[in-house]
């Protein structure tokens, strides 16, 4: 049905219409969403396990046929239509929803894992559902980390379907997407499970190669050490490789590259972000004082992090677990209560549709942070500008989910070196005039570009001193 457009305005103020076959596809997604809560509550009932997969498979239907009647028809180039007119994009009754189910299912896996069916006696409920995938990869039953896990993998994956069509256009985002699908689902997912599986007579240890400390916030933890150098061949070169990762290959790679090679292209927080946060990423605030809590919280947690990194490591050589008043294992829980559960988790993810789609790497993120000061000061990476093309119409601005105030920069023809830009390449990517390329290029001073504004008066353009 057709709805009357009652606005004089040029541009529709209504958000588009979904046409009968995107209600068809919504409803085969919300089907095998159904499934899932039906598995949660019935599992004493019936045997729930075979639901599995035509759950997974009809998500996965859902919303990439959806995504792909939505961009079929429109022409390649910016798309972000009606995004204010949404009540899920733009913190409506939808978005607060929206933000209340992901948050409440966060708080539910971090905290009350058993309400979702883990047992190790027996699982039942979501957990169980997952058993048969879990038996396929690593040979044993699932855990609610298993469950979280395939979500998040597959997450990433159909919403990075959807993504490569809204941004056909732009090859850059194009290889990104396809990058982070792949660290996703082979890095972060198929691989640890499969060696988990093939190491079942080993203590547990991380096995993601690029979850590297401190995202990874238990690597030196010591029964975490102990677990890598018991571990076999596989657990000393993990100890090896995340080493190797902290203090030579991550400093290279950002050299060269800056900050984006990990927080764009390999890291699963950033994945989910930039794929399923992709409709949240004009939500980011950005007034002068967000900037300053962002830079007091990130570098805070920073701090945080080194301190008790540094205590974990001396109670690890020294056996001393008391150092003046701080003890260190209570200091490792309260990190990965308030840091690795609350904020990267609960907060970063499940507020998504109401504070944007990455809160957790601007404001909380020590790694970004530490990538972030490698970018500002010694790396090759900067977004260069040219000024004379701006047209002023904030697209960038408005789309930089880091937010960071782009148009600024392009009105004075500045090149844009900031720690906390994660090289996303959107704010490119929705220019409508070209204006900014994200480049690599000599370390040396020109690497901030030409600082003076240039002034268009009536009867010259000049360039300010
Ligand atoms: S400035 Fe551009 S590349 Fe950097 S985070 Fe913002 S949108 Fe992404
Ligand atoms: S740089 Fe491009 S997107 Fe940003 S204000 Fe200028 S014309 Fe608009």
């Amino acid at each position: 049905m057709s709805q009357i457009n009652p606005s004089l305005s040029l541009a529709n103020p209504h958000p588009p219409q979904l046409s009968v076959g995107q209600k068809v596809f919504a409803a085969i997604g919300g089907v095998g969403l159904l499934f899932l809560f039906v598995a949660w509550a019935a599992s004493q009932q019936f045997n729930i396990t075979h639901l599995l997969y035509p759950s997974l498979l009809l998500m996965a239907i859902g919303v990439v046929g959806y995504a792909r009647l939505m961009y079929k028809d429109l022409p390649a180039g910016v798309k972000n239509n009606g995004n204010y007119f949404s009540s899920l994009t733009n913190r409506g009754l939808w978005a607060w929803l929206a933000g209340i189910i992901i948050t409440g299912f966060y708080v539910l896996l971090y905290f009350y894992e058993g309400l979702l069916g883990f047992n190790e006696a027996g699982n039942t409920g979501l957990v169980q559902l997952f058993d048969p995938l879990s038996f396929a990869l690593k040979g044993k039953a699932a855990s609610q980390w298993f469950v979280y896990g395939t979500l998040y993998t597959l997450a990433i994956l159909v919403f990075g379907v959807k993504f490569i069509w809204k941004y056909r256009h732009n090859k850059y985002q194009i290889i990104r997407t396809l990058s982070v699908m792949f660290f996703q689902l082979g890095f972060a997912f198929l691989i640890p499970e499969l060696l988990e599986g093939l190491n079942s007579d080993k203590a547990y240890f991380a096995k993601d190669l690029k979850n590297m400390w401190p995202l990874n916030y238990y690597f030196f933890e010591d029964w975490h050490l102990n677990a890598m150098l018991s571990g076999g061949n596989l657990g000393k070169f993990m100890l090896v490789f995340g080493v190797a990762m902290i203090v030579i290959i991550s400093p290279v790679l950002t050299y060269f590259f800056g900050k984006r090679w990990y927080c764009s292209w390999v890291c699963g927080c950033g994945g989910l972000a930039e794929t399923a946060g992709d409709p949240f990423r004009h939500l980011s605030d950005k007034s002068l004082t967000a900037w300053k809590i962002e830079r007091w919280l990130i570098y805070s947690v920073l701090i945080f992090i080194l301190l008790t990194t540094a205590l974990v490591l001396y109670t690890y050589f020294t056996g001393n677990a008391q150092v003046w008043f701080l003890n260190t294992y209570s200091l490792r829980s309260w990190y990965g209560f308030a840091i690795g559960a609350i904020f990267s988790g609960v907060i970063g993810v499940g507020f998504y549709p109401i504070l944007g789609s990455r809160v957790w790497c601007r404001f909380g993120c020590p790694m970004a942070a530490i990538l972030g000061l490698q970018q500002r000061f010694f790396s090759r990476f900067r977004i260069t500008t040219n000024g004379g093309q701006c047209i002023s119409c904030g697209n960038c601005s408005t789309y930089c989910e880091m937010g960071i105030d782009v148009r600024w920069y392009a009105q004075r023809g500045q090149n844009i070196v900031r720690a906390s830009c994660v090289g996303c390449g959107i704010c490119s990517a929705v220019c409508p005039r070209g204006v900014l390329r994200l480049e690599n290029g000599p370390v040396d001073k020109d690497r901030f570009g030409d600082v003076s504004p240039i002034i268009i008066g009536r009867d010259e353009v000049s360039i300010a001193d």
